[in-house]
């Protein structure tokens, strides 16, 4: 390692045995960082394909007002994303809130009373529990007479076909398929799994809608979902398809007839996409889709890092240091609750907003014990930038994902390790 690496590190407060650590795990990935760069190198050209062909020009970055009419930027964009990802329509506004909204938006617009959800991958993430009425809650699709069944996965994490050809009846309207495992154990889905999934519930249920929470799954693969037979697919712009720029929003892409039912119920019945000023937001949401195959690129390869780091010290990992990746999310079983503290800790002291200040685990609301965030984004709750939680409770694990570079995630990672060893908690 030369002296002024050396020197630069010791500035960051990261030892030299610390460094030399990493460093030599981080010569070790060579060969599969050059894997992640060829897919970002293809997704990159997804993207400037999709622009290109819809002519993006100077005044789509300009911004609107008011209702929003006629708005060229919005408009092109979300011929953009839907280009880019294979799908009829898309619908990609900073009107949505969150990728819950998104979500919810998806599968109100796209639900009755009396038709029955589906999922076949088990639970889904925890706030749509609420949305969708598994937790009792106002407003919830329950209310709205829409029943909700699932189908859990496999031991091992394969999918129960014959149970999900027993649910899907004749009310069955919509199966939803969570991509990632969010903060679960289960193995996030590739896309290819995903293809044969949906091919089945169309071979048991060829008119049903079959929507794809992708949600950390943008430009992980070459392919999406929509490319693989999903009819609507969804996510937050906070997440990887913003490429950190966006400063809010969610995007909804698929059949045309879909995306337009969800537009009616985003905006009303009648107004649906013709409504939504882009306010400002239209440069970044461009220039972040943009950066997003490379932004994404560096968090996956952060996520292998933390991974392989950590495999290495003996902690158990989820995915492992080999296996491969279909979504930028790692989760750590530290196995105490001063390894998880001193892990988030040393993420917040790696950031470039807010890094001196001391995360501590706290009772946040909708949790059931103290959890400890980590997070010192350019954009608030920002989890494509360098983040980490974990709930403080057994096995004490934490889940990190993000990192707008990878050189950036690297030191996130580096300061993890350094506050662990600083606390006595591993040896290097
Ligand atoms: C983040 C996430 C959501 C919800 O997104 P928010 O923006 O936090 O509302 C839904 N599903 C999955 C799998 C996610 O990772």
């Amino acid at each position: 390692m030369e002296p002024s690496f050396v020197s630069m590190y010791g500035a960051m407060g990261i030892s030299p045995e610390v460094l030399t650590f990493g460093e030599e795990i981080a010569a070790s990935l060579k060969p599969r960082f050059e894997e992640i760069d060829r897919i970002a190198e293809y997704n990159q050209l997804k993207v400037v394909h999709a622009m290109q062909k819809n002519k993006v020009s100077a005044a789509c970055m300009n911004p609107s007002s008011g209702y929003g009419y006629d708005d060229i930027g919005r408009d092109t964009l979300e011929r953009v994303y839907a280009d880019c990802f294979g799908a009829e329509d898309a619908l990609v506004r900073p009107q949505i809130a969150c990728g819950t909204h998104a979500l919810g938006v998806a599968l109100s617009g796209n639900l009755r009373p009396g038709d029955e959800l589906l999922s076949p991958v088990g639970k889904p993430y925890d706030t749509l529990e609420e949305v969708i009425g598994i937790r009792p809650s106002r407003g919830s699709l329950a209310e709205y007479g829409v029943t909700y069944a699932q189908v859990d996965l496999l031991e091992g994490g394969a999918f129960d076909y014959e149970g999900i050809r027993a649910a899907i009846n004749e009310r069955t309207k919509l199966i939803t398929i969570q991509r990632s495992k969010g903060y679960q154990t289960r193995p996030t889905l590739s896309v290819a799994q995903i293809g044969e999934l949906i091919a089945f519930c169309k071979s048991v249920k060829p008119d049903v809608i079959c929507m794809v929470d992708n949600c950390y799954g943008e430009f992980v693969e070459e392919l999406e979902p929509t490319q693989v037979g999903a009819d609507l697919m969804v996510g937050s712009l906070i997440k990887n398809p913003g490429g950190g720029l966006a400063p809010i929003g969610g995007y909804i892409c698929g059949r045309k007839e879909y995306v337009e039912n969800a537009a009616f119920r985003l905006t009303t019945p009648g107004l649906g996409k013709e409504v939504g000023a882009s306010i400002g937001v239209n440069q970044s949401f461009y220039q972040g889709f943009f950066l997003a195959p490379t932004v994404t690129a560096a968090a996956l390869k952060g996520a292998i890092f933390a991974a392989n780091v950590y495999e290495k010290l003996g902690f158990s990992v989820v995915p492992n240091g080999t296996e491969s990746r279909h979504d930028i999310i790692q989760a750590v079983t530290l196995g105490s609750a001063e390894g998880v503290i001193a892990f988030c800790q040393g993420i917040q002291a790696a950031a470039p907003v807010d890094s001196y200040v001391t995360p501590v685990p706290w009772a946040m609301p909708g949790y059931d014990s103290d959890v400890i965030m980590a997070a010192g984004a350019f954009v608030q709750g920002s989890s494509i930038e360098l983040s980490a939680d974990g709930p403080i409770k057994p096995p004490y694990a934490v889940y990190f994902q993000g990192g707008l570079t990878w050189q950036h995630a690297k030191l996130g990672i580096l300061m993890s390790l350094q506050k662990m060893k600083d606390a006595g908690l591993v040896n290097v």
